[in-house]
């Protein structure tokens, strides 16, 4: 992998034929396809890969049941299409979970309708025959989920969906984006575009890590900013028409014996809505709000409300729960950058993708799901390759991510993924460890668990535990692009939402080896660990005013 250094020293140095800015899920996708097909691709990140709403979603790779109600047939069906493709290429990272979704009184969905609308649903997104839903009576649901409401309780369906990690699958498309010669970089942000007769060429950046400003040139550049997409349009002014629409998300999450749900559970709530209650190693997690959002976009916080809007909702559908705002762990809060359509409110938007085209030239992609991102890209590449000059369009290949693995040396299906998590197990437990981490591990990292295991070996004087964690830190430095120990508790490996007692009881080894790697002064890690105290601080401690 090339160095922090070489790409900053060789993204000046070229004329790139796409330049994206913005590491999230979709710039990452666009990424992967554009070097795939052969142009000369470069990507850069102002924070650190998928930072943004990226690693703030419900982390489904679902096909969108709620814009079904919204008769979105064509949005379903592509995106319960793409759940599939993902998984094929990612089985460690996009795995199958079933989805019950009770029937209750005065619910949201009657027995019939749901019943027809999950099997509209599956075949929609062309689901096979046998994970198809199975509708379950009141006995049979109460079986399977004890914990829901007796006497409101009608039925339920049961259906398949998948879940992911989508701070993950956005650095896998990274690294699998480099692999096929995309140059990506985190940590530089895009100041300003440069035009040369009214046409966009480049643009200028600053490195925030070495403070290096540069001008980078490019054929074609595009905005995948997320919900940075409207700054980015008015630096050429090309904010007309139409705009984003931002609206917060905020989950916690519990440890999963005060919510110990056996099942994903997608559930109405007193206001109409619906949310999830999600199990998810030893926590379970619940999201998500929806509400419009004018504050900050570099420090997005849950609030005092935000908390107690969920704990309510968990506490009406579950009678023998009671939970406490000082139960909650972690959380996290998030910003879907929809397009704004005059007069609906903020659970009515579409969730659909659009590409918006200025007099300059500069693309700009907005709207979309995680779960759409293969497609997005594709939209996205096969535009700019259309744009190119005719002898040029030649040189490019057609869209081939369906068929490309997101990880270097992949496990192939479901059937691999058990066999392996098997072997892993064995191995681990030798070590002292855990069953926890097998699950764990093969999650997050897939077959690259084996050379995580064996880094174990470089810190054979740390208890197991310690030894594991300060692997994965060194694995994380030489192969995934870490920068502060928030980019390794946080994106690369989950710990910040759901295992905050660890990131406190390792914190001091992570930011000394990392400070090793990097070759930090004191002041550079007194800044880490400064960092790091207020991320763990936003993501506990609740604000009682509304933003
Ligand atoms: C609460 C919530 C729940 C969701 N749940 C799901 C779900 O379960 N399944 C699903 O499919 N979808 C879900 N989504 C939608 C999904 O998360 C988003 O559609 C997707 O993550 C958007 O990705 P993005 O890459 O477009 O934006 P982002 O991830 O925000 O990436 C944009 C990036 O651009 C960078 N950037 C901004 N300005 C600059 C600059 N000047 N220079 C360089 N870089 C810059 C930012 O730092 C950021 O990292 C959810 C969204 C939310 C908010």
């Amino acid at each position: 992998m090339k160095t922090r250094s070489d790409k900053i020293k060789e993204l000046p140095l070229i004329k790139w034929d796409l330049l994206i800015i913005g590491g999230g899920i979709t710039g990452a996708g666009i990424a992967l396809d554009a070097a795939s097909r052969g142009l000369k691709t470069a990507l850069i990140e102002k924070n650190d890969f998928a930072s943004g709403t990226s690693s703030k979603s419900t982390k489904l790779v679902h096909g969108g049941l709620r814009y079904l109600k919204q008769l979105e047939f064509a949005l379903v069906s592509e995106v319960g299409r793409e759940r599939a493709i993902v998984h094929k290429n990612a089985p460690h990272l996009v795995i199958p979970e079933k989805m019950l979704m009770p029937l209750v009184k005065g619910g949201t969905y009657g027995r019939l309708s749901s019943s027809l609308g999950l099997e509209v649903y599956d075949i929609l997104a062309n689901v096979r025959k046998e994970d198809r839903r199975h509708m379950l009576s009141k006995e049979e649901t109460l079986a399977v989920e004890p914990l829901l409401n007796e006497a409101t309780l009608l039925g339920s369906g049961y259906y398949s969906e998948y879940r992911t990690d989508d701070a993950r699958l956005t650095i896998e498309l990274i690294k699998a984006a480099q692999r096929k010669g995309a140059v990506c970089l985190n940590y530089c942000e895009v100041k300003s575009l440069m035009h040369e007769d009214s046409k966009i060429i480049g643009i200028s950046a600053l490195d925030h890590i070495g403070g290096t400003a540069m001008n980078i040139q490019s054929t074609f550049i595009v905005n995948a900013c997320g919900p940075w997409v409207d700054h980015i349009r008015a630096m050429n002014n090309s904010l007309t028409k139409k705009r984003l629409h931002l609206t917060k998300g905020v989950h916690i999450v519990l440890p999963h014996d005060k919510l110990p749900v056996k099942n994903s559970i997608y559930f109405d709530v007193p206001d109409g809505r619906m949310i999830f209650t999600i199990p998810r190693g030893r926590t379970t997690y619940i999201g998500t709000t929806d509400t419009d959002y004018k504050g900050d976009l570099e420090r997005v916080l849950t609030t005092r409300e935000d908390a107690q809007y969920l704990i309510n909702a968990v506490n009406s559908t579950f009678p023998g729960i009671s939970l406490f705002i000082s139960d909650i762990e972690s959380s996290w809060a998030g910003i879907r950058p929809l397009i704004h359509q005059g007069g609906k409110s903020a659970s009515e938007i579409s969730r659909k993708d659009e590409i918006f085209e200025a007099p300059d030239g500069l693309i700009s992609i907005a709207g979309g799901k995680l779960t759409g991102y293969r497609k997005m890209a594709e939209k996205t590449v096969d535009l700019v390759i259309k744009r190119f000059d005719k002898p040029d369009e030649k040189r490019f290949g057609p869209c081939t991510t369906r068929h490309i693995p997101l990880t270097e040396d992949p496990l192939w299906n479901e059937e691999e993924v058990g066999y392996y998590k098997g072997a892993i197990s064995r191995k681990i437990s030798e070590l002292g460890l855990m069953d926890y981490y097998a699950g764990y591990l093969v999650a997050n990292y897939g077959k690259q668990t084996e050379l995580i295991v064996g880094l174990m070996n470089d810190f054979g004087d740390a208890q197991p535990e310690e030894a594991l964690i300060r692997a994965e830190l060194k694995f994380c430095a030489e192969h995934e692009m870490v920068c502060s120990s928030t980019d390794f508790f946080d994106r690369r490996t989950g710990r910040l939402s759901f295992d905050i007692d660890r990131v406190n009881r390792f914190k001091g080894v992570i930011i000394d080896d990392l400070a090793q790697y990097l070759d930090w002064s004191e002041q550079q890690k007194m800044t880490d660990r400064n960092l790091l105290d207020q991320k763990m601080s936003d993501v506990t401690v609740f604000q009682a005013d509304s933003v």
